[in-house]
C-alpha cells in the first residue's frame, strides 16, 4: 500500500560510515525519512520489513556485492517493486549496462554532485509513485469506483489459495440490476449511470471492510465476502436488496430499482476452481432471475430471501 501521507522513507547500503554521515547531512532537508544497512544482507531484510520508497545501493562491499544484493531484490516478490538507484565508484559503461539489466533505476557515479542526487533521487520516488498509482488505477472501474473485473478474477484466485490453506468459509455473490435495458429505455442512459453508482456505494455502505466489491461487467456485480458463514452472506444480500429497492432517486420521479442475487457458499461447494465457483454463483442468479427477480438465491438451496409471497388471494370481487 502506498502511503501518502507518509514521508518517503529512503534506505541506504553502503559498507562506508562516511557515505552515511555524507548523505545524512547533504539531504536533510529533503521531505525523507532515513533507514541505513552496511552489509547486503542486511539491506535485504531491512527492504523486506520496510518497504522503503527507493533504496541507494553501492556496488562495492565486502561479503555480498551490490549486483548481488540487486538480484536479490528483484527476485523477491515482496521487493521487487521498490525502486533501486545504484551509487558507484565505477564509472564502467559495462557496470551500468549490467545494473540496468538487473532492474535497477538509475545509476549515480561517485564522487557524485549532491544537487543532481538530489534530484535523482525525487524524480524516482515520483516515478514509482506513478507507477502505482496507475497501477491501482487500472484496477478500478471508472464509473462506480468499486474494483474491476480484472481486480476480481485476480482476487478471487488469491481467495481460494488462501481458502484451499485454511478452509475458512467464502461466500461468492453474484448480482445483476433486474430490467436494466427497461430502464435505461424509460428513464435514459444517465439514469441507469446513476443507479449504477448508487447500487455500488450501497454495496460500499453495506459490505464490511474486509469484502470486495466489484463490477463484473455492465450491470453485474460480484461480491467476495471472505470469512463469512452462509447466514451472514445471505443476510448482507438481502439488506443490499432491500436497500436497493427503498432507494429513491432524486431527479428520476417514479424510478425504481431492484437487483438479483445468485449466492455460492464453500459449505455448499466442494469445487475448487473459479470458473466452478462463478458457474455456481450465477446458476443461483440464474434461478432468482428466473423466480421473479428481486430476490436471493443460494447454489443447491434455492431461494433463500426475498421474492412474492405465495398467498392464494381471493380474485378480487368486480363491483357490479
Ligand atoms: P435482467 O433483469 O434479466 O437482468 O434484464 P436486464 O434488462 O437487466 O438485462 P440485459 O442484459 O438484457 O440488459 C442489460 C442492460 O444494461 C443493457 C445495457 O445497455 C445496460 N448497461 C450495461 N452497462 C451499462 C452502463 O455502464 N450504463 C448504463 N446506463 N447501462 C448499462
Ligand atoms: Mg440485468
Ligand atoms: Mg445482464
Amino acid at each position: 500500500m502506498v502511503h501518502a501521507d507518509r514521508k518517503p522513507v529512503l534506505l541506504l547500503v553502503d559498507d562506508q560510515p562516511a557515505i552515511h554521515r555524507l548523505l545524512a547531512v547533504k539531504l536533510r532537508n529533503e521531505e525523507l525519512e532515513f533507514l541505513t544497512a552496511f552489509t547486503g544482507e542486511e539491506a535485504l531484510e531491512l527492504a523486506k520489513e520496510q518497504q522503503p520508497s527507493l533504496i541507494l545501493l553501492d556496488l562495492t562491499m565486502p561479503g555480498m556485492s551490490g549486483f548481488e544484493v540487486l538480484k536479490a531484490l528483484k527476485e523477491n516478490t515482496d521487493t521487487m517493486e521498490i525502486p533501486v538507484i545504484i551509487v558507484s565508484g565505477s564509472t564502467d559503461s559495462r557496470h551500468k549496462v549490467r545494473a540496468f539489466e538487473l532492474g535497477a533505476m538509475d545509476y549515480v557515479c561517485k564522487p557524485f554532485d549532491v544537487p543532481e542526487l538530489r534530484a535523482r533521487i525525487q524524480s524516482a520516488i515520483k516515478l514509482h509513485r506513478l507507477m502505482k498509482m496507475l497501477e491501482q488505477r487500472a484496477q478500478i472501474d471508472g464509473l462506480t469506483g468499486l474494483w474491476n473485473r480484472a481486480y476480481f478474477d485476480k482476487r478471487l484466485e488469491i481467495e481460494l489459495n488462501s481458502r484451499r490453506r485454511t478452509n475458512r468459509p467464502l461466500a461468492l455473490v453474484i448480482c445483476d440490476l433486474d430490467h436494466f435495458k427497461l430502464l435505461n429505455d424509460n428513464y435514459g442512459h444517465p439514469a441507469g449511470d446513476t443507479v449504477l453508482q448508487g447500487f455500488a456505494s450501497l454495496l460500499n455502505h453495506e459490505l464490511r471492510s474486509s469484502d470486495v466489491a466489484c463490477r463484473y461487467g455492465g450491470e453485474e456485480f460480484a461480491l467476495i465476502l471472505p470469512e463469512t458463514t452462509p447466514d451472514e452472506a445471505i443476510r448482507a444480500c438481502d439488506r443490499i436488496r432491500l436497500a436497493i429497492d427503498a432507494k429513491s432517486w432524486k431527479n428520476y420521479e417514479g424510478l425504481s430499482a431492484t437487483a438479483s442475487f445468485g449466492l455460492a457458499h464453500s459449505d455448499d461447494l466442494p469445487v475448487e476452481t473459479a470458473e466452478e465457483w462463478i458457474e455456481a454463483a450465477d446458476s443461483a442468479l440464474y434461478e432468482a432471475k428466473r423466480g421473479g427477480r428481486n430476490q436471493v438465491h443460494a447454489y443447491g438451496h434455492g431461494l433463500a430471501a426475498g421474492g412474492a409471497l405465495e398467498i392464494d388471494e381471493p380474485p378480487t370481487e368486480q363491483a357490479a
